[in-house]
């Protein structure tokens, strides 16, 4: 098994910022976890740590069961991919995918052909050892670096930010295609990204990182549609959050009051009455139908439901979906993404949208 675990790691550096608060996960064998949150919330940090180039001021890192907390980078066994490549400019790609291996100094030389070839293989990048980094596109290096970090057959493969320089059509290949390599190998791997959609289109579980611990934990559907916190919510894709105080709570649903309107929610948390609360409602949950009145735009409980009424001030086309902008409850703006790209709706347009309350969840505030 080639699991990592982290047991409250800590990272305090010497000029006294404390980076990293106390961060525990158990990383399964051949598992995909992404390291996500904005800059500077401690991410990098965590993943040097994992690889031996940072030394925690507290907690244990432990790779295929082994503890490695106090040992080089060197002799942890893992690969890494940097977001500049860092390929050695004037060495053959034969010889950068090699050097790990050479630098081991425990193969033959057709070993470490056959192995080069096989990477190069893997990458998609037959035949091409011969050239040097430059005669490459970014791409191209960048699965060359992937090359060299998996030749030397690695217990994890640590990723910090390594698509970041590619430009967005060949991020989103490359997003594929290091996947596909990652589950053709069965690698456990450890992936910084500041990406939130990068985050969740890649990863078996995203750790959601912000001021130097970890958020929440899952998988990327549970953690995009049951956000434990505002910030969780806020920082994975568009959120609609309504601030307010818990009215009642019955059968695991919550009234809440905020401002102008009230607002019943699945309470999967445990907030109480008179609690400060946030109702977060994802854009694709609501449905809409043209109003059936010109009236207020107060949200009203009907079954199961929250139904507004307003009128739309923005749309734009997503692609596969539409996005509307409604002004809705006393001025407020709610975002709501239709699936359907044939929606003939515009700017002006009165409409009534509906809200199952299974599909608004409460945060604590
Ligand atoms: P980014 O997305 O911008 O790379 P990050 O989430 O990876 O950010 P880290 O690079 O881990 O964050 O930094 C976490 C905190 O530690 C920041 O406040 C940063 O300024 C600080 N920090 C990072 N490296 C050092 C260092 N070598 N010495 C002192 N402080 C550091």
């Amino acid at each position: 098994m080639s699991g990592i675990t982290l047991e409250g790691v800590e990272k305090r550096y010497p000029g006294g910022v404390l980076a990293v608060k106390g961060v525990d996960i158990d990383i399964e064998s051949g598992e995909f976890v992404t390291l996500v949150g904005p800059s500077g919330c401690g991410k990098t940090t965590t993943l040097r740590t994992i690889a031996g180039f940072e030394q925690p001021t507290d907690g244990t890192v432990s790779i295929a069961d082994e503890v490695v907390t106090d040992l080089p980078p060197y002799e942890r066994d893992t690969g890494m991919v940097f977001q500049d490549f860092a390929l050695f400019p004037h060495m053959t790609i034969h010889d950068n995918v090699a050097y790990g291996m050479e630098a081991d100094g425990g193969y033959l030389d057709e070993e470490i052909d056959a192995r080069v070839a096989e990477m190069l293989e893997l990458v998609e990048l037959p035949g091409m050892g011969d050239r040097t980094p430059d005669q490459l596109s970014g791409g191209q290096q960048q699965r060359v670096a992937l090359a060299r970090a998996l030749a030397p057959k690695p217990q994890a493969l640590l990723l910090d930010e390594p698509l970041a320089s590619l430009d967005k059509k060949l991020r989103e290949q490359m997003q594929v295609e290091l996947r596909r390599i990652q589950q053709e190998v069965g690698i456990t791997t450890v992936f910084v990204t500041h990406n939130q959609e990068e985050a969740l289109t890649m990863s078996d579980r995203i750790a959601v990182m912000n001021d130097g611990r970890f958020e929440q934990v899952g998988p990327p559907g549970e953690v995009y549609d049951d956000p434990e916190t505002r910030f969780v919510a806020d920082f994975l894709g568009t959120a609609n959050i309504f601030d307010g105080t818990v009215e009642s709570v019955a059968d695991g649903v919550a009234t809440v009051e905020c401002g102008d309107t009230t607002l019943r929610a699945r309470n999967v948390g445990s907030v109480g009455a008179g609690d400060s609360a946030s109702v977060v409602i994802r854009p694709e949950r609501f449905d809409l139908e043209a109003a059936s009145t010109d009236g207020g735009t107060t949200a009203t409980a009907s079954e199961g439901a929250n139904v507004f009424e307003g009128t739309i001030t923005f749309r734009r086309h997503l692609g596969s979906s539409i996005e509307y902008h409604l002004e809705t409850l006393a001025g407020r703006e709610l975002v709501v993404v239709r699936r359907s790209g044939h929606d003939e709706r515009t700017a002006g347009d009165r409409v009534s949208v509906r809200v199952g309350v299974d599909d608004c969840r409460i945060v604590e505030a």
